[in-house]
This record gives C-alpha cells, structure tokens and sequence, in this order.
C-alpha cells in the first residue's frame, strides 16, 4: 500500500538538551498551496497549530492549571518509565483551545520517544492511517486529534492496532481475496475530541485512560498571559493581564489571541505596553463583552431570546436560524454558556436563564411573572 499523497507525515530529528532525541512532529498538507486558493480546513487547521506552537507550553512543569489531570498523566508516565512499556492509549475530551494537544506533545518529550500528529478528518480511508501505523516506533505517540470524526472504516483499521499491535490487510478481491497480518510496535494512541459523546462505545473502550479537561480558572489565565507576554517580549501590566483572563472565556487559547492582539494595538495606538486602559480599549474594538461574549455568543443568546422566546429550542432550530452549523454551536459557544449558568440543556431544548436576560439587558419572563404575582399579592 502507497503513502498517501498529499498527506505525507514529515518527521525532523531535533535534540532535547536533557533527553534521549526525540523528534518533532510536523503535519503537512499540500505544500503546492500558492495563495490562488482559498486555504482548506485542514490547512487551516495547521496554520492556527503553528501559531499555537510559539506559546506552548514544552515540559509538563510548565503546564498551568489542570492540576489534577498533570497529576494523573505524571503517574503514568512514572509507571510507563518504570516498567520501560508504552503508555496506555489516552483519551483526552474538552472544548477547544484546552491544552488537549499541547498534553499531547507534552508527554512524548517527557518520555524522550517520537510523536506523529494527525487529525480524524485527515483519515479519509484505512491507507490514510497506514503510514502513521508502520512509522511508528516503540513506545511513540500517535496523536489523532479531532479522534471523533474518524470514518467507520478507519475506526474498525485501528482496532487490531490499539488491542494488538497489528493491522489486517486485505490484497485482492472476491474469491481470491487474502488478509495479511502485519505486526507492529507497541505504541501510545493518544485521541482528542472535542465531542466525547460521538465516540463510538467501542473505540472508547480502547482508550485505557480518559481526562476531561475543564476551563481555566482567572488566576491560571492570568498567570498564562503573564508567561505568553514574557515569551512574545511584551510588556504587560498586572490588572491588564487580569482583564485579558476575565475576558478569554476560561480558555488558554483565547487569552493569547487576545494578549496578540492587545499587543498589535499597543504597538500601533500606544508606546508599545500593554496598560489596563489599552487592553479595555483593544478588546472593546474586538466586541469582546465584560464577561468575554463575543458578537456570535450574544447573537446566539437573543435568538433564543427573540425568535424562539427564550426556549425550549432544539440546537438544529437555533443554528438554522443563525446560519450556522450546529457543530460550531456545540462545539464553541454553547459549553461556556452553559458553564456560566447563561444557558440550560434540557431533554426539550436550550433555555435561556435569568443571568441570560439580566446580560442582555433585558427582564426574563420568569421575573415578569414573579413581579406581576407579587403586585398582585
Ligand atoms: P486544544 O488542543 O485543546 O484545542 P491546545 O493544546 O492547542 O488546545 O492549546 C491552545 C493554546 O493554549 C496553546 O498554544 C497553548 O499555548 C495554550 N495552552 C493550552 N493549555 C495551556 C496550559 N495548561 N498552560 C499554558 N498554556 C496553555
């Protein structure tokens, strides 16, 4: 079976200073790219990766918050190392812009082994994973991000891979089909997905451990900005930094959108440092809120609020009247809604809560009623 093209996985050998080599990942789509066309989701994908890359952290000591989930991933990697076997495969689920892949990357330079990077929408087909497979060397780390969208028939090819370090092969069709075992090293899965309820029940359960990565707290949030400022060589005050966590919706991956972009601003309408007033003024340009809602959060709160009442809405109802895909819902707006008691998920639908109403400036039905009986009273 051939490599797949244009998907090809490049490994390049780079030395850690107190590790055996490892290697560093790279993921690659079509090179041929030259700006004529538009850039594709997976390319796209890469692109926001490599901007992810400069800030990451690179050692599990430098992991901020998730307390309990590095402490968790630092015994098996202690247990792993002891027993000089491969991790088991891991299962990491969350919204986006957690630190589900900068774990990942994390703990194959803990164990000084080679990592390959790939995401499920790339896996069109079983020889899209082929290569990943027989590249893998002991005791390395695969990491499929997006592990959810996997097709069914790359699904069933990874099985035997996880279970058995093998992979069954079929050569030929019909009656004189044959399938070929080949054997493979024993090596780490480590799968992300932001949709852990789409995983099917028999690919979850080849995943030893799973880590639910929650949002970050204020204090971590601010402590990552602080860091990410350091690295990027800009200055930022104290309170600035706090208002960038207040506003980056307990998510590492908004707070340093927005500490670039604080820094864009204070370079172009101010001396270059990041002030509380220049991070109010960047991130008010933005339509970022006080609570960290941007334009489509509140427009998915007053659709609830104006087109369906409040609800119950089903999410397909919501996003078809946004013109959005569900998934975008589901996947980046609703879960910091929910977390912040904005939003509820019932059997029948979404409904809208009286902190909902009081953020949009607006009086819920419920206090409504409860005025209108109390005046009765
Ligand atoms: P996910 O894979 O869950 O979408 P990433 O691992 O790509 O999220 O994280 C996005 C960005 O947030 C990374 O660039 C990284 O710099 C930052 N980040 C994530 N988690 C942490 C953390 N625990 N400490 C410091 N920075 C983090």
């Amino acid at each position: 079976m051939s490599l797949p093209d244009p998907f090809q996985v490049q490994v390049h050998i780079i030395p850690f200073s107190n590790r055996p080599m490892a290697r560093e990942p790279t993921i690659r789509g079509d090179d041929s790219d030259d700006g004529a066309h538009e850039p594709q989701p997976d390319q796209k994908a890469a692109r926001s990766r490599e901007s992810d890359d400069e800030l990451r952290p690179s050692r599990l000591d430098d992991v901020i918050g998730q307390a309990a989930v590095v402490e968790r991933i630092r015994i098996l990697l202690q247990a792993a190392e002891k027993r000089g076997d491969p991790l088991g495969h891991l299962l990491m689920d969350g919204p986006p812009g957690l630190g589900k892949t900068t774990l990942a990357m994390v703990i194959p330079r803990e164990l000084g082994t080679d990592f390959q990077i790939t995401a499920g929408p790339s896996l069109s087909a079983p020889k899209d994973l082929l290569p990943y497979l027989t590249n893998a060397s002991a005791g390395s780390v695969l990491f499929i991000d997006e592990i959810h969208r996997m097709p069914p028939a790359v699904e069933e090819f990874i099985y035997p891979a996880m279970e058995d370090f093998r992979v069954d092969i079929t050569l030929g069709e019909g009656l004189n089909a044959r399938t070929i075992n080949m054997k493979l090293q024993p090596f780490t899965v480590i799968g992300a997905t932001t949709r852990s309820g789409m995983l099917t029940a028999p690919l979850r359960d080849r995943f030893v451990s799973r880590e639910h990565l929650s949002f970050y707290s204020q204090d971590e949030l601010a402590t990552i900005v602080r860091r990410s400022a350091a690295r990027l060589n800009t200055e930022i005050a104290g309170d600035a930094a706090v208002e960038v966590a207040l506003r980056s919706r307990g998510t590492p991956r908004k707070a340093n959108n927005w500490l670039r972009w604080a820094r864009d601003y204070a370079d172009a309408r101010a001396d270059g440092v990041i002030t509380l007033k220049v991070a109010q003024a960047a991130l008010k340009m933005k339509g970022v809120d006080g609570i960290g809602l941007e334009e489509p959060d509140r427009r998915y709160l007053e659709t609830i609020m104006t087109v369906f009442s409040g609800g119950p809405a089903g999410v397909q109802a919501i996003a078809h009247t946004m013109n959005l895909p569900a998934d975008t819902l589901e996947d980046e707006i609703e879960p910091f809604l929910l977390r912040e008691g904005l939003l509820q998920r019932t059997p029948r639908g979404r409904i809208l809560t009286a902190k909902a109403y009081a953020h949009l400036g607006c009086t819920s039905p419920e206090t409504l009623r409860g005025d209108h009986s109390q005046s009765e009273d």
